[in-house]
């Protein structure tokens, strides 16, 4: 049997130390593409029994049952979520699939940055700053201590949260469809209809599945305090565009801090300043003094991108071998 072949699609400049590193590791050889992958592409993994991706291509069924037929029997995602994958389809077409890990801090840390950017109104600071505008009218914050926090989703990430949180006095409240007994020592679980009643900020931290999905809608928005900060370091489509549009408009929201925003496909991760885009709310909304939006870079840490490309790389050897894996997503 000859060496095994892996196309790694959307691969960063910065990616591609680690991928040398580990393609040498593991005995395996390893194809370089910054590409999304598509249906339109779908012919370059011809040969390769594996397939490692990022978060920006959408791997349909259709798309699977064309790799599975060009030969692909293990594919990888480098992200942490997986909702861009059609899991059933993958499991019924005998592809394996894995995500990666790496640890929490980084959106954490990132999480706890919005935060403060939003309570500090630093978004507007930063504009006036480039003009020598040094004025203070409009920038009076509040104090983190004084506040109410809640976290909606508490998995690695949102445990880090909450030890990140636990240092700034702040009243923590927590809600997961599992409890965890660590979170219990630092925040008090509590039902979604208080998180949404009782929180000054509200941070997000669940999966993108069909049950999270706009989770944040016009009535849940309507649920929550006057001058709600909501973060969003998790995924974008846990709550609806023009649900945040229109709350933000009336004022409702008092700001928004978010790493990923509903439909960014397509916008973030590339020098964008020469494009015609259409996504009009994701646009609208990135203009307001008191909305923050990051190009979907709360993950972007060299711990992290060294074991996304670790996890890529080992994910698809250790299925090839065994058939199982620690963080397979198929069985
Ligand atoms: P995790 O699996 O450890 O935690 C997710 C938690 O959400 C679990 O405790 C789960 O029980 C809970 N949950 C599931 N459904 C829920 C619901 N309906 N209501 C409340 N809680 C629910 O995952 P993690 O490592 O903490 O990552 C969380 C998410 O963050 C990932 O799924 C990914 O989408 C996102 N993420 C974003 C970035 C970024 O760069 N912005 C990076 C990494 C991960």
């Amino acid at each position: 049997m000859g060496i095994m072949k892996i196309y790694a699609f959307e691969v960063r400049a910065d990616e591609r130390e680690a991928f040398d590193r580990m393609a040498a590791e593991c005995g395996v050889e390893v194809i370089m593409s910054s590409e999304v992958p598509t249906l339109a592409n779908a012919e370059l993994v011809k040969g390769c029994e594996g397939v490692t991706t990022l978060g920006m291509g959408k791997l349909n069924r259709e798309l699977l049952e064309a790799y599975q037929k060009l030969g692909v029997r293990c594919l990888s995602t480098r992200t942490i979520g997986f909702n861009h994958i059609d899991l059933v389809a993958a499991k019924e077409l005998g592809i394996l699939v894995c995500n990666a890990c790496y640890p929490p801090n980084g959106v954490a840390d990132f999480t706890v940055m919005m935060i403060l950017m939003c309570l500090r109104h630093y978004k507007q600071a930063m504009w006036r700053g480039q003009v020598n505008d040094f004025s203070l009218h409009g920038l009076q914050g509040r104090d983190l201590k004084d506040l109410t926090v809640g976290v909606m989703g508490t998995g690695k990430i949102g445990m880090q949260v909450l030890r990140n949180l636990s240092g700034f006095g702040c009243r923590l409240l927590a809600y997961d469809v599992y409890q965890n007994e660590e979170a219990k020592s630092m925040a008090q679980y509590v039902d979604v209809e208080t998180i949404y009643r009782e929180c000054d900020i509200i941070t997000l931290h669940m999966p993108l599945l069909p049950s999270t999905r706009h989770i944040i809608n016009a009535e849940t928005i309507a649920k929550m305090k006057d001058g709600v900060i909501l973060i969003n370091c998790a995924r974008g489509e846990l709550t609806d565009i023009n649900a945040l549009v229109d709350g933000i408009e009336t004022e409702k929201i008092g700001a928004l801090g978010m790493d990923t925003v509903e439909g960014e496909e397509g916008i973030v991760h590339a020098d964008r300043r020469t494009d015609i885009i259409s996504n009009r709310n994701w646009f609208y909304l990135h203009q307001f003094r008191n909305v923050i939006m990051t190009q979907h870079m709360a993950f972007y840490t060299e711990q992290a991108v060294d074991s996304m490309v670790r996890c890529g790389v080992e994910g698809i050897v250790k299925m090839a071998e065994t058939g199982s894996y620690g963080t397979m997503l198929t069985r």
